[in-house]
């Protein structure tokens, strides 16, 4: 049986794999395997259930295997497995772009198809410089990201990123980037609830970089509503509005990723709705197809897609896209997840969790070595104090002894951030936190 082929699975089978993001070599010597998972639920090669704490890397927001979007992508194999993306279509790629319109922000009323988080950045990137240069503006090339901010690991990504690890083995990137200063002030915001209240003037850092290098030149900034993979970043009361005004003022346009913080994440469809701030490109991926497939969308403004749609009709109006864009099977499982998020109320059911949640993660202030909880929506971190000269040392304890007991949670740093799939109970909230407890209990 399948199963049991899976299960057998030794050390010496794993060399041929080079892991992403993963220490290989440790790993290796003591493998963590999933062999299934149902809703809530992982189970390990051994045996074991898991809760799963992370929604697999942020983007299992329905719960794992459900039946609707199982289903989906089954009948879809056996229909129409693949079509041409580029001049040939097939019906439900134009019909679930109409559905992600219907929920996305007002005004984003096209969508381009990518297949992951990376590759809607640079679709966004490529996408803001082309809109300039075909408005006549050619000289506004210049991109800006933010220190700590994750943009995926394509180049354009990671030249916009601002996550060192992630950038210095990698040459000298994309030029023409600037990056304004994270957001994250411990000093004055530490155990914070929900938005922290100092900061929102670090956007005018924005006007300093516009200043220096003149509008012109400027083709648009990029920012996470709420930096997830650097370790949840909040923005500060009014920040992004702020933003905003700055990109409007100067003809800059607005990118918001939000690979993260798409499908109701914080309890609002979108970021943009939770914060009330319309960017003019928004990337999306993983919680687009409840991470089953990979699939990335990005949302773009009328005016922007508009202004592509000139010249000769015969014309390719974007020399961009990829073989798999509006993959077939890839917009099944998106529909059958647009399905089971409607039917269930998932894209705001994180609003009526967060208080409770909120409560859950703060109680584990006083517990050894934390120093700063964090919270918005459905995602929590819990900063832990770094071990001198070992640094991400204690996090990285953390999680492979909550993985013994039974949770999954994820570490960046010394950060532990949580964000589970949004069908979790209280009972499961309670569950999460007891263990992150004892884990934090049982850690040096
Ligand atoms: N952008 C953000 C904000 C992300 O969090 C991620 C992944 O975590 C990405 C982009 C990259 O997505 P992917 O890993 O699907 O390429």
């Amino acid at each position: 049986m399948v199963m049991s082929n899976r299960l057998k699975v030794t050390p010496n089978d794993l060399s041929a794999f080079w892991m992403p993001f993963t220490a290989n070599r440790q790993f290796k010597q003591a493998p963590r395997m999933f062999v299934s998972a149902k809703d809530m639920h992982y189970t390990t090669s051994d045996g074991r259930k898991v809760l799963d704490g992370t929604a697999g890397l942020w983007c299992v927001n329905a719960g794992h295997c459900r039946p609707k979007i199982t289903e989906a992508i089954q009948n879809q194999a056996a229909e129409l497995d693949y079509a041409p993306a580029f001049q040939m279509g097939h019906p439900i790629v134009f019909e679930l772009a109409n559905r992600l319109v219907d929920i996305a922000p007002k005004g984003m009323d096209h969508v381009f198809f990518t297949n992951s988080g990376s590759e809607s950045v640079d679709t966004a990137l490529k996408m803001a410089i082309a809109y300039h240069r075909v408005k006549g503006e050619g000289s506004r090339t210049r991109l800006i990201g933010r220190e700590r901010g994750y943009h995926g690991v394509n180049f354009g990504g990671i030249s916009v990123g601002g996550i060192v690890t992630n950038r210095k083995m990698f040459g000298t990137l994309l030029g023409g980037v600037d990056h304004m200063p994270h957001t994250h002030l411990p000093e004055k915001n530490a155990f914070s609830k929900g938005v922290p209240e100092h900061g929102a003037e670090l956007a005018n850092e924005l006007e300093r970089i516009v200043a220096l290098h003149d509008a012109s030149t400027i083709a648009a900034v990029i920012v996470e509503p709420v930096a997830g993979s650097t370790g949840v970043i909040l923005p500060p009361k009014g920040y992004l509005q702020k933003l905003r005004e700055i990109c409007t003022k100067h003809g800059i346009l607005l990118i918001f990723d939000e690979v993260i913080t798409g499908f109701g994440r914080l309890g609002t469809p979108f970021a943009a709705d939770y914060f009330g701030v319309t960017p003019d490109i928004m990337t999306t991926a993983k919680g687009v197809s409840n991470g089953v497939i990979p699939m990335g969308a990005v949302f773009v403004k009328k005016e922007i897609h508009d202004a592509f749609m000139t010249g000769p009709e015969h014309m390719i109006e974007f020399f961009h896209g990829y073989t798999y864009s509006g993959n077939p099977i890839a917009c099944a499982a998106a529909l059958g997840t647009l399905d089971t998020y409607k039917e269930e109320g998932l894209l705001t059911r994180g609003k009526e969790l967060a208080p409770y949640w909120e409560d859950a993660l703060h109680s584990l202030k006083g517990e050894p070595n934390v120093i700063d909880i964090r919270n918005i929506g459905l995602i929590g971190a819990i900063e832990l104090a770094p071990i001198a000269g070992q640094p991400t040392k204690r996090a990285f304890s953390a999680f492979v002894k909550a993985f013994e007991r039974g949770a999954l949670i994820r570490t960046t740093g010394d950060i532990i951030a949580l964000s589970p799939p949004l069908i979790i109970t209280k009972g499961q909230i309670n569950e999460l936190i007891d263990h992150v407890r004892d884990v934090l209990r049982s850690i040096d």
